[in-house]
């Protein structure tokens, strides 16, 4: 029998630094394997799932004033490196037997679709993995952002943001061993007590459009499977 979930459509924001496993740089490839397998679990119950990555392991728009590189620039730079770790993934879910696209906010047509709303929502409804690259397109813009952006142009259930931590915590764990995790929050909460969960931009995004953010740890083997069924992973932030 194949277990239930609540969802229909999710987003999945991974950062690009979690791709790049220990070093901090780089695409892991153990990382890549062991997120499509994941992913693909979610795929296989019938859950739609767009993703939007990151693009820190490979360049960050503002790391880049510190080199002599204008922010406008490293933005764009940023933006590329996100289409690069959008193709790694692809790549690597096609090994699992998925059927992908990435659709790129900057038009690199040898490379990729661009990103047209509508087709987007095609392709999930017909079982395919869409990876969001590029960012917004924008510079200014975190891929956080742009994961709040295509969720609600998506019409997704949630955004769910894998991080390398259990969720959302009453203060830093590595810091304060009686911090202890939020199950559920609410954005005011969050806006109040200052946590960290997203930038600004995407977290009001979120609240605007009452588009729920479920913060989890996508290293935790499972973790985006249990999620789904239902069960208590991370933290989920609502109105
Ligand atoms: N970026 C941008 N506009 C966007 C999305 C991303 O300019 O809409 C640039 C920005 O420079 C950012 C970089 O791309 O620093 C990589 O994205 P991000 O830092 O969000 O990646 P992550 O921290 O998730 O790895």
């Amino acid at each position: 029998m194949t277990p239930s979930t609540n969802y229909k459509r999710i987003l999945l924001k991974l950062s690009g630094e979690a791709l790049a496993g220990p070093s901090g740089y780089n695409i892991d490839p153990i990382v890549l394997e062991q997120y499509s397998r994941e992913i693909k679990q979610v795929v296989d119950m019938g859950v739609q799932v767009a993703i939007v990555i990151g693009g820190g392991n490979i360049f960050r728009g503002v790391s880049g004033e510190r080199s002599g590189i204008d922010r406008v620039q490293g933005d764009y730079m940023g933006m590329l490196a996100t289409v690069i770790n959008a193709m790694a993934i692809q790549s690597s879910l096609e090994k699992q037997g998925l059927y992908t696209r990435v659709m790129s906010a900057i038009k690199m047509e040898q490379v990729c679709e661009p990103y047209v709303r509508r087709r987007a929502v095609r392709h999930l409804e017909k079982g395919r993995v869409v990876i969001f690259g590029a960012g917004t397109g924008n510079p200014y813009f975190t891929t956080d952002s742009t994961a709040a952006l295509r969720a609600i142009e998506i019409e997704a259930d949630a955004v769910l943001k894998g991080t390398k931590v259990d969720g959302v915590y009453t203060a830093d764990p590595m810091k304060d061993k009686t911090a202890t995790r939020y199950t559920t929050i609410t954005f005011e909460d969050v806006y109040e007590k200052k946590l960290s969960v997203m930038d600004l931009t995407a977290f009001t995004l979120c609240q605007e459009n009452n588009l729920p953010i479920i913060v989890f740890n996508m290293n935790e083997t499972g973790s985006l499977l249990r999620l789904v069924q239902g069960e208590d992973v991370g933290t989920l932030i609502t109105t």
